[in-house]
């Protein structure tokens, strides 16, 4: 008899959950309160890098796996996964380069040129983004996938529906709510445990995404130190993004998009507090 799984959450985390289940056989049902784009998973950036999480010793071999697996996936143009060179910078000192993105990625130093001294010439492997200021003072660069997140969220909804999978939308109080007859329940609501199990210990890590002219940058540019911030160049925009933590960062209700940048949308993403 096939087992049933019933997946709380239609988020990266829950979606993947159920392809996997559904695609090994398991009947499986997600309940969620929100779908693509009005979950957190649908206003990621969506990079693929192993930051700030716990316990490394596990972490960096999952994020491996995961690396490879989308990586594989950048061979199906329907998933929205593609690779993606990734500048980590720093304004104040060396940065160091993390073991196994060096072993495992070829992740390489790079140089950083003032932009005002940049030359075509001289421009190769370093930063050079006109009109920039330029700040950093070490950096280096990895490839690595990077998911456009709403057509990603919809591949993997769609894959689950072609396994047999089920979409409820329901919003779970208890889960208790759920009907007996499922063999696993998998938590996936996000933010959405510290409700859901009364997990205090979740919070909130607040983002701020504006969407910019388009800016020619053809990699990831990302500036290590707080506040964490980053510009990616979307698939059909360009736009740059600032995740910041902010003190409200226990507050469930995500910020009101700020009047400066009139098509910014603002989110959350979530963590354990250490
Ligand atoms: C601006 C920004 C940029 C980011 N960039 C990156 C990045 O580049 N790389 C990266 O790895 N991460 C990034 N993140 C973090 C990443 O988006 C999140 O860690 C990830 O999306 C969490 O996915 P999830 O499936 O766990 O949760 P969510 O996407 O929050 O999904 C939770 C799901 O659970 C449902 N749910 C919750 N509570 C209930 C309930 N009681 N009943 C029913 N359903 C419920 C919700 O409706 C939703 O469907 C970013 C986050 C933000 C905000």
């Amino acid at each position: 008899m096939r087992k049933g799984a019933a997946i709380i959450g239609a988020g990266v985390s829950g979606l993947t959950c159920c392809v996997v289940f559904a695609e090994h056989t398991w009947d499986v049902t997600i309940f969620a309160d929100e779908t693509g784009e009005q979950t957190t998973s649908g206003v990621a950036a969506a990079l693929w890098f192993p930051y700030d999480a716990e316990p490394v010793d596990k972490i960096i071999p999952w994020s491996l796996i995961t690396y490879e697996r989308l990586r594989e996936l950048t061979r199906d143009s329907r998933s929205g996964v593609s690779m993606l060179q990734l500048r980590q910078f720093t304004r104040a000192s060396e940065i160091a380069i993390p073991n196994w993105a060096k072993k495992n990625l070829g992740a390489h130093s790079i140089s950083v040129i003032p932009s005002e001294n940049a030359s075509p010439a001289r421009t190769e492997g370093s930063l050079t983004i006109p009109g920039f200021p330029s700040t950093f003072t070490a950096g280096f660069a990895l490839t690595v996938p990077r998911m456009d997140a709403t057509i990603y969220l919809d591949y993997l909804a769609k894959r689950f529906r072609t396994a047999g999978g089920t979409i409820q939308s329901a919003h779970i109080s208890k889960v208790d709510e759920i009907p007996r007859d499922f063999d696993v329940i998998i938590n996936c609501a996000g933010i959405g445990a510290r409700e859901l199990v009364h997990d205090s210990d979740l919070e909130a890590h607040r983002g701020r995404v504006a969407i910019v002219p388009k800016i020619d940058l053809a990699q990831a540019i990302i500036c290590n130190d707080a506040p964490l911030m980053y510009a990616i160049r979307a698939r059909t925009t360009a736009f740059s993004e600032a995740p910041i933590r902010s003190a409200k960062i226990a507050s469930p209700h995500p910020p009101t998009p700020p009047r400066s940048f009139p098509n910014a949308a603002a989110s959350s993403g979530s963590s354990r507090r250490r």
